[in-house]
């Protein structure tokens, strides 16, 4: 029942995994590489099977609705005043974007939990919460600010406002990204229209022949304020992180080269250095290995002490995925 569902969260890491459905190009060969086996992942190769235990599993035809019913306890924990981080996490083309963004007629997490934040808001008095939101893309260690007013340029000057933007981490171990937009929302359509033209911006970046999307990290957040009742009237904030992370493949053995390989290099590193700090909150380790990348840096005050990570981990259904598929459960298994 209910109650069991809040003692369920009280663990501050979840991991949850998604298996996307066959898509009309994958022609099935064999059997299912992939099966589900209550909250178990059991994956078969080689003739041999191994089981991988989840906090969830979504088999190919969960729809959009059952994974947002497991993940609005943690939107609770954001409104109870947590810092939040809800990650997807897998291969190219596994459903990280389905799961966060959806389609018109399926609405994924992103925009199912800005309705019920405004929900929630609806049933306090409208004084008392207040939500913000800004969005950025984490490209090579650069980021780009989605929600910036477009830049007045020149026709020879480059569109690139990478760069611009700075992590600082105050005394109190706060996270500032100075420059950052963050507008404010007062209603699910205003949420919705500057949530649609930061999904915009991301898209107008990736150029036609390679998909930047799939190498670059793509953050919102958004800033819960709640005014009055503390002592001094003072707001208390949190944060709740949506992430749709680059994608998890290794480096093609073949064919990658230049530009192609040291954006593949600095997804990998950054994913491994969020697999590292996740491992060592779990363990609870007191050195966190926040290392020197940006999406840890930018995370580092919503990954520890009495923050709240879920972690979807997407796979493909497919043979010819297998190897990647390892490669993710593994991740998910050093996370759990
Ligand atoms: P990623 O963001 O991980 O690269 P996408 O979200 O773009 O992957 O998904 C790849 C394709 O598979 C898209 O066409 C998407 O609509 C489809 N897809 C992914 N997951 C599902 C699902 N659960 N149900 C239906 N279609 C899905
Ligand atoms: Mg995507």
């Amino acid at each position: 029942g209910l109650l069991n569902k809040i003692l369920d969260f009280k663990g501050s890491i979840r991991v949850f995994c998604r298996i996307r459905p066959l898509l009309w190009s994958n022609i099935s060969k064999n059997d299912d590489p992939v099966v589900v086996d209550l909250d178990k992942v059991v994956v078969k190769s080689a003739g041999s099977k191994k089981g991988f235990d989840f906090d969830k599993v979504f088999c190919q035809n969960s729809t959009q609705e059952d994974v947002f019913v497991e993940v609005e306890p943690i939107l609770r924990s954001a409104l109870d005043g947590h810092n939040v981080c809800i990650f997807a996490y897998g291969q190219t083309g596994t459903g990280k974007t389905f799961t966060m963004d959806g389609m018109n007629d399926q609405p994924g997490i992103v925009p199912r939990a800005l309705k019920e934040l405004f929900h929630y808001a609806s049933l306090h008095s409208t004084a008392s919460v207040t939500f913000s939101m800004s969005m950025l893309e984490v490209y090579m260690g650069n980021l780009k600010d989605l929600l910036a007013p477009k830049p007045t340029r020149r026709a020879y000057e480059p569109v690139s406002r990478c760069n611009q933007l700075n992590v600082q981490v105050d005394a109190k171990g706060v996270v500032e990204i100075e420059g950052l937009t963050e507008v404010p929302i007062s209603d699910f359509s205003k949420a919705n229209w500057w949530y649609t033209k930061g999904r915009r911006a991301r898209a107008t970046s990736s150029t036609n022949v390679n998909d930047v999307s799939s190498r670059s990290h793509c953050l919102m957040r958004i800033t819960i304020s709640h005014h009055g009742g503390a002592p001094e009237g003072q707001a208390r904030t949190s944060k709740l992180w949506m992430v749709d992370l680059g994608g998890s493949e290794r480096l093609l053995k073949t064919g990658a080269t230049g530009l192609t390989l040291d954006e593949g290099r600095a997804i990998n590193l950054s994913l491994s250095a969020l697999g590292d700090v996740i491992a060592s909150l779990r363990r609870k380790r007191t050195h966190v290995p926040y290392r020197n990348r940006k999406l840890t840096q930018i995370l580092r005050d919503s990954l520890g002490n009495e923050s709240k990570v879920l972690m979807i981990v997407h796979i493909s259904p497919v043979e010819e995925d297998l190897g990647e598929t390892i490669c993710s459960m593994s991740f998910a298994k050093r996370a759990r």
